[in-house]
């Protein structure tokens, strides 16, 4: 309730109740898809962790299949070696020969060395494969259900808008056309604020104090609309809660 008992006044101020209502609902819609987007991201990275994580067990196991080659050519070499042992001639070919049988021991050693180092990190890998696929899974399905009920969501509140707009414009035809295309001019040039409350003698739009006999208008007319001289905004001051009134009686 008002004071005043301005009829016209007090129709606007509900038509601003529901503009800021719909507004409201607006905002909540608008910040869905933002919301999807953002859980979209969080799950393509967790998925990007785990095929990272398994590409790099794939390029491990692979360095350790050429590990194993190598080592098999390396053994072929000593072979082929230790095979021309028994035909040389000379202690200076059966020196070289050994010298290049113990090089191959030396190169076996270093790859087998090599090979222990990839095989201890491919075992790092493989025991976090269960904890990424199981976070990744899991936020997967976790993802699902709160993407189903954004959509939800947002159904919900697109039929809320809708409703809340009908009910808008049934209020908006009830007002005095003078009013309001004024309430309308206003709330497209005063951040969609064109009614607001007066408390003592403060525009609640812009804090900016109003000449005291406008507010004692404010508070008494019950016919005609007053703004703030500052902002222009339609002001309004709110019925004092008088005693035994409904308002008053905690439920
Ligand atoms: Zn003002």
């Amino acid at each position: 309730m008002i004071q005043g008992g301005n009829a016209q006044l007090e129709k606007l101020v509900s038509l601003q109740g529901l503009d800021n209502e719909i507004k409201k609902l607006k905002k909540f819609k608008d910040r869905i898809p933002g919301q999807i987007e953002s859980g979209q991201k969080e799950l393509e990275s967790k998925k990007s962790r785990w095929n990272n994580l398994k590409d790099e067990i794939k390029d491990l196991q692979s360095k350790r299949n050429q590990c194993e080659q190598d080592v098999k050519a390396e053994g072929d070499n000593k072979l082929k070696a230790q095979q021309k042992l028994p035909a040389v001639k000379t202690n200076k070919e059966y020196g070289a020969l050994l010298a290049e049988i113990d090089a191959v021991d030396v190169k076996v050693s270093e790859i087998e060395e090599k090979d222990l180092e990839i095989m201890e990190i491919l075992e790092q890998k493989e025991a976090e494969i269960p904890e990424v696929t199981k976070e990744y899974e899991g936020y997967e399905k976790e993802f699902g259900v709160y993407k189903t009920s954004k959509q939800e969501e947002s159904a919900r509140l697109e039929k809320e808008i809708a409703e809340a707009e009908a009910g808008r414009q049934k209020k908006f035809e009830t007002i005095d056309p003078k009013h309001s295309k004024e309430y309308m001019n206003i709330y497209t040039r005063r951040e969609q604020l064109a009614v607001v409350e007066l408390k003592g003698e403060i525009c609640q739009g812009c804090y900016n104090q109003i000449r005291p006999q406008v507010a004692i208008e404010v508070k008494s007319s019950d016919d005609l609309i007053h703004v703030c001289q500052s902002c222009h905004r339609i002001l309004y001051c709110e019925a004092e809660p008088t005693e035994g009134s409904e308002s008053a009686v905690p439920k």
